[in-house]
This record gives C-alpha cells, structure tokens and sequence, in this order.
C-alpha cells in the first residue's frame, strides 16, 4: 500500500476521519462528504474505501487487501448505529448508496449503485417503516436496474439497440396508457422487479443476489471496476488524468428523494456556471432519485420553482450553498436531496465552468475579496480564454432567421456561444465527419459518457432530454462546447436518421444552428461574427464600456501582464496578422516566416524564376523582382511594430515546395524565362530531394546562393532605413534558420552586417538591430556556445527541434502518433506539448551553454510550443526571456506565463 495503512475511512454524525485536503486518497467526492460532516452540513453517515485499495486491486489481480473486509463491516456497524437501522433487517433496513469518486471528477464515467441492501424481505420492512409500498417497489426496482446493468452486465448490445430495462419499463407504462414513471402503481412496480430479474436471467444465465453483503461487494467490485472501463479511459485521455490515480468508493445511508411530494432530489452551482453570475443556480425534480436529474430522463426543474414549493428546505438549501462557497472559497456543484422536508448534501465540489464563466467568476470574487488576484490568476485555464474570442451569431442573419420562422424550438442554454453545421445524430459519426473536414452538431436524444469523443469533435450538442445539469451540458461547458440541451420539441429518430421538429423534418446532414447563448435552435446555416472581445479590440465595432465580457478580459490580462516575466510576441507573416497582434498587446514578432510571403498573386513566379535561373546572373535577375515587393512587406510590418523587435527569418523551407507542379505551370514558367520547356523540366528534376526536410533548406540555401540573403537583408534593412528617416524606431531581428554549426552562422551574419552597414551608410541613418539564430537542430543545442560567439540572440524552434530530435517526420507522424498517446507510448503529442525529457533537456544544454557564451544572449521560442500553456510553464522555468505564437493565442501565452511565476512561488 503506497500512502496509507489505513484502508477505510469513516464520516457521520459531526464527525469525519478524513477532510478536504486528502482528495487524492479519499477521491474528490469522498474527501468532500467528510469536509462538510466536519463543518457541520447535514450529510448523511458512510465510509470511504481509499483509492489505495484501487490501486491494490488492479496490481492483485482484482483481489483486495487484508483486513479490508474487516473494516467495510466494522464501517457498515457505525453507519448501523447512527442510522439505527440494520443493513439487511427484515424489519427496519438501512439502505446504501455505493458511488465512486476519483481525484479529479469525471462526471458519469464510472459506476454509481443506489438502494443497495433491498431483497424480497427487506423491501417489506422499508413498506412497514414508509407506509408507502409505491415508493418501496420504485426503490427496489431501480435498484435492480442499476445493479442489473452496472454489476451484472445487462446492457444494450450496440448502437442502435435501446437499454433493455428502459425498454420494459416504457413497455408497463404503454400497457398502464401513462407518460411518466411516478404514475406506475405499486403492483406495476412490483411485477417490473420481478420481470427486470427474469430477464437478467434469461439472458445473463445469473441469479440476482438476494443476500446484502454480497450485493455491497459485487457493487464495491463494480466501481473498482468501472475506473478501466474504455468510457473513463477515453475520458482520462481528453482531460489528461492518470490512469495510476484510481478511484475511491463510498458508501453511504440512502436517503429519499422519492418518498412523496414533500422529496425532492437536485444538483445546483452556487454560481451560473455557464455565465459565472452571482445566483443560487440549478434544478430538481420533485419525487424522484438523484440519477433521474443527471441522466436527462425527466428533463428537472429550476431551482427557484423549489423556493415556491418547499419554502423552507429552499432557505436551508440557499444558507448551506453559501456556508460552502465561503469555505471553499470557489463556485460549488452541490448535489442535495430532500427527504420529507428536510435537506441533505450529497455531494460538493468545485464546479465546472465555461470559459466565459471562468473569467467572470474569478474577477468577480477579486472584487468581492473572496480571493486574491493571484488566485483568479490561477483559477483560469489558459485554454479556456479561447472561448472568449469564438464566433458570435450575426444579429441581422439571426433576426431574419425568425422573420423566416426558422427558429424551430428552444431548449436550455447548456453551453454559450454560436455553432453551424450538419446534423448527426451519432457520437462516432461526430468523429468520423469531423475526420474529413465537415462542421458538425451531435443531435442526440440524450448524450451518455460513452459520446464523448463524437461531443469534442462536434462545433455543438444539442439533446432533446436532460437539464443544465445532464451530461450533455455538464461535458459540453468543460468543453467549452455550444449546447442546447432538454429541447423538448425534438422528436430524433435514429434509425431513420432524421428528427422531427414542429412539424419540419431535419435530416443527417442538413444545416443547422444552435445558438448556446439564447438556447435557440434554428434551421439552415447562420453567419458569425467575431466575439465582444475581438470586436472591441480588432474590428472596433464595440465600445468596451458596452461590454462586461471585455472588461473582465481586460482585467485579467493586466493582473497577467503585472505578473509574468516572460515576453510574448507573436509569429505573423502579414501587415493584418501584425495589427491583431498589437490588439492583444504582443510585445514584438518573434518570427515572421518570409516566404509565406513568396506565394502570394504573381510573387510565385518570380520565386520559380530564381530558383531554377542556370546560374547566379539569373537569380540576380529574379532577385530583383523580389526585392521591392518583400521590401514593401517588411515596412508594413515593421511600420505598425513600432519600436518593437521584429524577428525576421531568411528563406527557410525546402526549395521543391516553390516549384512548378503542373504542366501548364512549367509552360508558363518556360515561357517567362525563356528557356525550352525540357530544359526547365529537367532542372525541376534535378531539384527532387528524396528528404527535402533535411535536405537543401534553412541557411543552407543562404550558403549556396548568398545572393537569396544578400536580396532579403537588403530589404529588410531598406525598408527600417526609410521608417527610421520617417521618424520611427524600427527594431529588425535578422534570424538565420536551421543553423547546425558556428561556422554556417558566420557565413550568413558577414551578409547580413556588410548590407546592414552599406544600407545605413546609403540612407545616412543608423537604426537598432540584431542579427541571431534559430535554434532547432539537436547539433545546435549541443555546440550553442560556439553558435552563441556569432549570436545576439536564440529562438528556439521547436517543431524542427521535435522533429530532429524524435527523428519524426513533421508531415507523417499524423498517420501513428495518435495511436502513441492512445497506448501511452508518449505522454502527449510532442508537436503540440514540449517533450521535456527529450526536446527539452536539449534545451536546457543550449540555454546553459549560451548563457555562458554570451550573458545577455536573448533566448526565445518560435516552435508552436510558444503558444501551449505547459510548454509556456516550461519556457518559464528554463529563463527564457519570451514566448511567441500565434496572434489568438498570446492571451492565453500571457496567462500561462503568469501562472508559471505563481507556481514557481508556490513551490518555493
Ligand atoms: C520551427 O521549426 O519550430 C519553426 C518555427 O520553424 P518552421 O516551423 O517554419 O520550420
Ligand atoms: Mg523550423
């Protein structure tokens, strides 16, 4: 046993063995349970059975440790005694619900069994105890169902075939001519038991369990069981949890939400979880069982319907929700159930939000000293502030839809934000559209955790069952997902591929809208706009006082901007890519790729002119042409830069991607050049490279052509003399690529300082510049200190670095390395997330040999890396001086970057 001797830890009446704190032993649920029993919230008694013992089963071959049979029964005696009932007396039984709990929540992926302890006997005692044998036979009944289906394996056989238990019970409710299951009598549920365990047996070949003891371990096995099921596995996998963490599993004293009218059973947010408004948020149903909320069977109720009609459980339930926020100290999901009035917790933990939440949230308790900005500044994910730049509806397209009556239905609004797309009603063609290209939305009846892969590959879900709490809104906000969830007026029909809407029919594959905002959907395509914060910042069409969702944005980023050290500048190849830059604050480029600018209207010809001229006079005679226009890009660029550095990188890529491909395209060419059109096919022959990416490419092409450097320095330096004689201070940074060797960088910086000093001379002016390297080949990292004597500055780009380094293939690694994240080969995707152990220990050398070479070397990153939250924390903690990415994402660079200074706090 790794942490814990102790294998069991028990919590009821005021008092708990374990707290908040001991979450990875006691999983998330379970630690929570024992926090509120410590505070004196009404929770009803149990135990927990630590995620050790998880840990044990599965490295014993499903079997447990010894002495835990000892303690679930000494446990199973205390509960007894609070409750003073016995598990399993024919007279008086205490019931159990047996659930499990991981570190981190994963909503519905594992298994949750209620009413455990019910037999042919004991049910008679509940009927003594309740004088209500309807709502006996309805616990006993479900309770047959879960543990039929969770324990015993009575399951649908694939896609297309409905739960079989579902299948009876609406079969008794045809038969009784009723809608919903609360209008089945006692009797009805009785013979539902005994039909429900008839069928188990026909088709399982298996008794169901009458004795109570080995009902609780084949349900404790079960939820041990459930941490492996591939749901949770897939699940662990999107959300990056271990598979080593295992669950806990608690069993507890059931009480009833389904006892009569005077029940009720819930789940609520002490905040919007979808906005982040400051309100008692959530829904219940009146008699019924915690499961009938989550599920999305009955579609719940909202909460302030509860205020009208149970007064005074509602006031109980307003005072624990805010007893529990203050403790935490965060947004709480609460689970509760009300049994004859009175009120119990079930459940808290911090609640998943959307990104739009996240933001409000955390600026909001600032304001109210709930927290301090540091903490908001970690609340965050940094990937969740994408959501905050993500397409809004066009108002205009959206009013003429209604003029058009085609706002079809309303459902809730589950997750915010605009989705258009096409229609699918299953999760696997979700994925397998998405594969080849097509917007899609889910369109499910009610999603299940089974869904979730088909829910990410979706722009939008939309359910016809289920609340603001069901599975489907609850994924789709962590997400950060559109959803409309619980639209009633959806009738799917899956095996005919189509739903019927009021009265219009939608088929797989139509259009469709789902505004996530409004909770509208709406028929055909819909066009988008940018979001408050773009329209704010980049079209200027917003005026800022006018939106809160930009003004919590902008607070943010200055608390990020206070905090973090490292810089952040974007990669951008184009005067409009630099203006949204400047819009998010970058502080500089830290690489614009100039040959992205070569492909652009006629620009390619002259390109393919100077790449296949026989000899040096010809490329001079292309480069020529080339000169004015990539002059003309820089100025652009480095004119809205301002004085900010602007790292620009000579020719990089393999010279094949510039060549003709098509005949016609040859003939042109042959043409303009005036050369034999076999003459020039030969020469494209010659150039074929078997690995172009580690062929004739980066400086290499400087080095054999020193006219190509010698024509983009001239440009470069042309195009800062002219702004400096306008006035401005433009800063160029002259980076060289693929650089291996301290020799290659010398070649290259003689070019790039002899035109810097004759282009100054010529406009007898003198402006700020540096000349450096990328750094991006394994041999570069380990000789940086010679590479640093030639240097006044390093980026690291990674993506090469990744791919010399892992000797993986940039462009093919897309065919296998999905797989290798799926079986764990690798932890993540190296071309999404810095591989630390490999790529980045070679960093580390050439930081530690550079520095020493030069101390004031300047040290970036220009890989993707720039713009992944992690890789930035990892940039952070090997001193690089600055990040750059993609413009849309130095947001979430910055926010990254801050929550590395404060981590590194921490641990310090
Ligand atoms: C890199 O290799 O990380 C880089 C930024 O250059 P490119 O992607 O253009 O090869
Ligand atoms: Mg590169």
């Amino acid at each position: 046993m790794a942490r814990s001797e102790k294998l069991v830890y028990f919590f009821g009446g005021g008092k708990a063995e374990g707290k908040a704190s001991m979450k990875d032993l006691l999983g998330g649920k379970g630690a929570g349970l024992h926090e509120m029993t410590r505070i004196g919230v009404p929770v009803p008694p149990g135990f927990t059975i630590t995620t050790d013992v998880c840990g044990y089963y599965y490295a014993h071959k499903h079997r447990y440790p010894k002495g835990l049979e000892k303690k679930v029964g000494d446990s199973l005696h205390r509960l007894e005694e609070i409750m003073q009932k016995k598990f399993g007396d024919p007279s008086s039984p205490v019931l159990v619900s047996v659930r499990s709990g991981a570190r981190e929540s994963m909503p519905g992926m594992m298994d949750t069994i209620l009413n455990l302890g019910l037999n042919d006997q004991t049910v008679q005692g509940l009927i003594a105890k309740t004088k209500n044998p309807r709502f006996a036979y309805d616990c006993y009944r479900r309770f047959v169902q879960m543990y039929g289906d969770v324990v015993l394996g009575l399951k649908p056989r694939d896609r297309n075939e409905r739960d079989p238990f579902e299948v009876m019970l609406e079969r008794k409710k045809e038969k009784r001519g009723v809608r919903s299951d609360t209008e089945l009598n006692a009797e009805e549920l009785k013979e539902l038991v005994s039909e429900f365990k008839a069928e188990i047996k026909a088709q399982l070949g298996k008794e169901f369990p009458e004795d109570p003891h080995e009902q609780l371990w084949g349900a404790i096995g079960a939820v041990f069981g459930s941490w492996n099921n591939p749901r949770a596995i897939d699940y662990r996998n999107l959300y990056r949890i271990s598979h080593a963490w295992g669950t806990a599993v608690n069993v507890q004293a059931m009480v009833f939400g389904n006892m009569g009218e005077n029940c009720a059973t819930g789940v609520a947010f002490t905040r919007d979880p979808a906005t982040g408004q400051k309100r008692l948020y959530g829904e219940f149903l009146v008699n019924a069982q915690g499961e009938d909320v989550v599920a999305g069977i009955r579609t719940p109720l909202a909460i302030d319907k509860l205020k009208e009609i149970m007064r005074e459980p509602y006031g109980e339930l307003d005072r624990v929700a805010k007893v529990l926020e203050r403790h935490y100290k965060e947004m709480q999901d609460i689970e509760f159930t009300i049994e004859r009035g009175k009120l119990w917790m079930l459940q808290t933990r911090t609640g998943k939000r959307t990104g739009f939440a996240a933001v409000r949230l955390a600026v909001d308790m600032v304001e109210e000293r709930i927290i301090s900005k540091e903490e908001a500044l970690l609340r965050i994910e940094p990937d969740q502030l994408n959501q905050l730049l993500r397409p809004i509806f066009d108002h205009q397209d959206k009013e003429k839809a209604a003029r058009d009556r085609r706002v079809l239905a309303r459902g809730l609004p589950a997750g915010p934000g605009a989705a258009t797309g096409r229609i699918v009603f299953h999760a696997d063609d979700a994925e397998s559209w998405n594969k080849r290209g097509e917007r899609v939305i889910l369109c499910r009846i009610e999603t299940s955790p089974e869904d979730i892969r088909g829910m990410d590959a979706a722009q939008g879900i939309l359910t016809a069952r289920g609340g603001m709490t069901s599975h489907a809104a609850l994924v789709a906000r962590q997400m950060g997902k559109v959803c409309v969830a619980g639209c009633e007026a959806l009738d799917i029909d899956y095996a005919g591929r189509q739903m019927r809407v009021d009265g219009t029919v939608l088929k797989e594959g139509d259009w469709i809208s789902v505004d996530g905002t409004a909770g509208e959907v709406i028929q055909g395509e819909i066009r988008t706009l940018p979001s408050e914060v773009l329209q704010v910042l980049i079209t200027k069409s917003l005026d800022p006082k006018a939106s809160r969702v930009y003004q919590q944005f902008a607070k943010l980023m200055k608390w990020a901007d206070g905090m973090r050290q490292l810089g952040v500048r974007t990669n951008t190849d184009q005067p409009d890519q630099a203006l949204i830059s400047m819009a998010f604050g970058a502080e500089g480029i830290g690489l614009c790729r100039t040959e992205h600018m070569f492909f652009e209207g006629g620009r390619i010809r002259a390109v393919r002119e100077m790449i296949l001229a026989e000899d040096e006079a010809g490329r001079r005679r292309a480069l020529a042409k080339l000169l004015p226009i990539q002059k003309k890009d820089f100025k652009a660029i480095l004119k809205i830069m301002g004085s900010l550095p602007v790292t620009i990188r000579t020719l990089d890529p393999p010279l094949h991607e510039f060549l003709p491909k098509t005949e016609e395209e040859i003939v042109e060419l042959a043409r303009i050049m005036d050369v034999p059109v076999e003459a020039l096919k030969n020469k494209v022959k010659i150039l074929h490279e078997f690995n172009p990416m580690l062929g004739h490419r980066g400086c290499r092409l400087g080095i054999s052509y020193p006219e190509i450097t010698e024509m983009q320095a001239q440009a470069i330096f042309e195009a800062s003399c002219e702004l400096r004689k306008e006035g401005l201070n433009p800063f160029p940074e002259v980076m060289i690529p693929l650089v291996g060797s301290r020799q290659e960088l010398h070649m290259q910086r003689e070019i790039v300082e002899r035109v810097a000093q004759q282009t100054m001379k010529a406009y007898g002016v003198r402006i700020r510049y540096m000349i450096g390297t990328m750094i991006e080949l394994p041999r570069a990292c380990l000789v940086a200190d010679e590479i640093a004597q030639e240097a006044e500055f390093f980026s690291f780009g990674t993506n090469d670095l990744t791919q010399t380094c892992l000797g993986l293939s940039r462009d093919d690694a897309g065919k296998f390395l999905p797989s290798y994240v799926v079986q764990g080969v690798l932890p993540d995707d190296p071309f999404v997330s810095i591989d630390r152990d490999g790529v980045g220990r070679l960093m580390r050398i050439a930081v530690e040999k550079g520095r020493k070479a030069k101390k004031n070397l300047e040290m970036g990153i220009c890989g993707e890396h720039g713009g992944d939250p992690r890789s930035v924390v990892f940039c952070h903690e090997i001193g690089l001086d600055y990040v750059s990415c993609s413009p849309y994402r130095v947001p979430i660079a910055k926010l990254a970057a801050a929550q590395a200074v404060l981590r590194d706090r921490r641990l310090r």
